[in-house]
């Protein structure tokens, strides 16, 4: 191990940045506007807890104003703190350059392990909060628009849009004030899979360029990939079932706080969801092994490792040892920007996270867009559409002279759902962004991975955004 220190997330971000920056050509001064934090709103309020006021510390960190509004997740956990917001926040930058929505970057933060709290407690922190980004304009659908994140879910997301839409009562688009709501009360169906899902569709895509596969020595295909999944929160776990299930892949080990379990022929998620829930722990799962320490599973070998839960865990102490064959940052950060050329170097391939988890923000775009239209995807079409499959079928069977069988009927004739034309809108942006990064990759020669050639990509829409908004003419 080196004694140089660590850098700090933010500073990974930025040295990962500066990487790509100089494949783009763009003006110094427009790279260093993009670059830096545009607003840090960092707070402190009392919260009466049993008898006694805890000051909690918290922020609020709006990265870049280049589009409207910023966006980005909530975090509540002990760790939190401003260079972590200030890093996440930067990041949710370039993710939605990436995928284009078309937003700025933001991310949030509350310095509390949910754990210690009861959820009526949790109640008044969270409306607490909100109550202080409104006081300060640091909310609002054409404003900034906050999101789940590590240790928050669809449950906060409720209480911040009901706080709002009482403080500014008679606001017509006021849902649009948060996105990852609880679907009856204006929130949208897949948001909740969203990320894990992203993360599928975007591993699934890598495997299915034969060439790239050929390069790091796998058959292409995800279907009986062997993954090792780091951190069973709403990403890990959404990304793991999906792969299961729809994919085909295997599951090899399994990482959480408790511990690690590993078993060759597959494990599980569901079952091993429900059995964590029964017993309060992963370990000792049937048919599994456990390993004697939770960090054990990020050295498996594995066709894919999916870290999933925080930042730098892979990092000096343990980027040599990592034996997979791609990395799928379903985390934020999860590799330390000093380590990064280790790993590369080991021919490792990086699907990095600000492309990979992006599926999170995308389907937060249509619950946005679905707040500001007042209606539910799929109600104008549907029908029309079945109409018009059933009127296709019945021509077909009347010019052949044969029937169609009823679950085939069915599965001919039935117009999009909400949830079909989110998973449809998330898989094509899923797939579009990482042919775009491919191309960037393959035309600049001396680029060879895939987070640079990301940042390049994203780092040209958001420089062409500037040029349009006639601030860097
Ligand atoms: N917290 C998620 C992320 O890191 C989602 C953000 C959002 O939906 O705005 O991408």
């Amino acid at each position: 191990m080196s004694n140089k220190k660590a850098p700090t997330f933010f500073e990974s971000v930025q040295l990962n940045f500066d990487k790509a920056a100089v494949h783009t050509g763009l003006p110094k001064g427009l790279l260093e506007q993009i670059k830096v934090c545009n607003s840090v709103y960092q707070m402190r309020f009392p919260v009466k807890i049993g008898n006694e006021y805890q000051v909690l510390e918290a922020y609020r960190v709006q990265h870049s104003h280049h589009r409207m509004p910023t966006k980005g997740g909530i975090r509540y956990s002990s760790m939190v703190n401003q260079d972590e917001v200030m890093a996440l926040a930067a990041l949710m930058t370039y993710k939605c350059a990436i995928v284009d929505v078309p937003f700025g970057g933001a991310k949030g933060g509350i310095r509390i392990s949910p754990r210690n709290y009861t959820p009526k407690q949790l109640e008044k922190i969270t409306r607490r909060y909100t109550a202080e980004l409104i006081r300060k304009n640091f909310i609002g659908p054409g404003i900034d628009v906050p999101a789940p994140d590590y240790g928050t879910g669809a449950r906060e997301m409720a209480w911040i849009v009901d706080t709002y839409t009482t403080m500014k009562h008679g606001e017509i688009d006021g849902a649009a004030c948060v996105t990852g709501k609880p679907v009856n009360q204006s929130g949208i169906r897949g948001r909740e899979e969203a990320t894990g899902r992203g993360v599928y569709y975007g591993i699934k895509e890598f495997f299915s360029h034969k060439d790239d596969c050929k390069a790091i020595g796998v058959t292409p295909g995800i279907a009986g990939k062997s993954i090792v999944i780091q951190g069973l929160g709403n990403v890990g776990s959404f990304a793991g079932k999906i792969s299961q299930h729809e994919g085909d892949a295997k599951i090899i080990a399994v990482s959480e706080y408790e511990g690690a379990i590993y078993s060759e022929s597959g494990i599980d998620i569901d079952k091993l969801l429900k059995f964590r829930k029964e017993t309060g722990s992963i370990l000792g799962f049937p048919g599994t092994k456990n390993l004697p320490n939770n960090n054990d599973a990020l050295l498996l070998e594995c066709d894919v490792l999916v870290p999933a839960a925080l930042e730098n865990v892979i990092n000096a102490s343990n980027a040599n040892k990592i034996k997979a064959k791609v990395i799928a940052e379903a985390a934020n950060g999860p590799i330390s920007g000093d380590v990064e050329d280790i790993l590369l170097k080991k021919g490792i391939v990086i699907l990095p996270d600000m492309y990979l988890n992006a599926g999170g923000v995308t389907v937060s775009y249509f619950e946005w867009l679905k707040n500001l239209s007042h209606m539910r995807f799929g109600r104008m079409e549907k029908r029309f559409n079945s109409n018009t499959y059933e009127n296709l079928v019945a021509l077909v069977e009347e010019m052949t002279g044969k029937t169609v069988g009823s679950a085939e009927r069915i599965f001919l004739t039935r117009g999009a759902d909400e949830i079909d034309l989110v998973r449809s809108g998330l898989e094509e942006t899923m797939v579009t962004a990482y042919n775009q990064i491919r191309e960037v990759k393959k035309r600049k020669r001396n680029i060879n991975d895939l987070r640079t050639a990301a940042f390049v990509s994203s780092l040209n829409k958001i420089a062409s955004d500037y040029l349009t908004l006639g601030i860097f003419p």
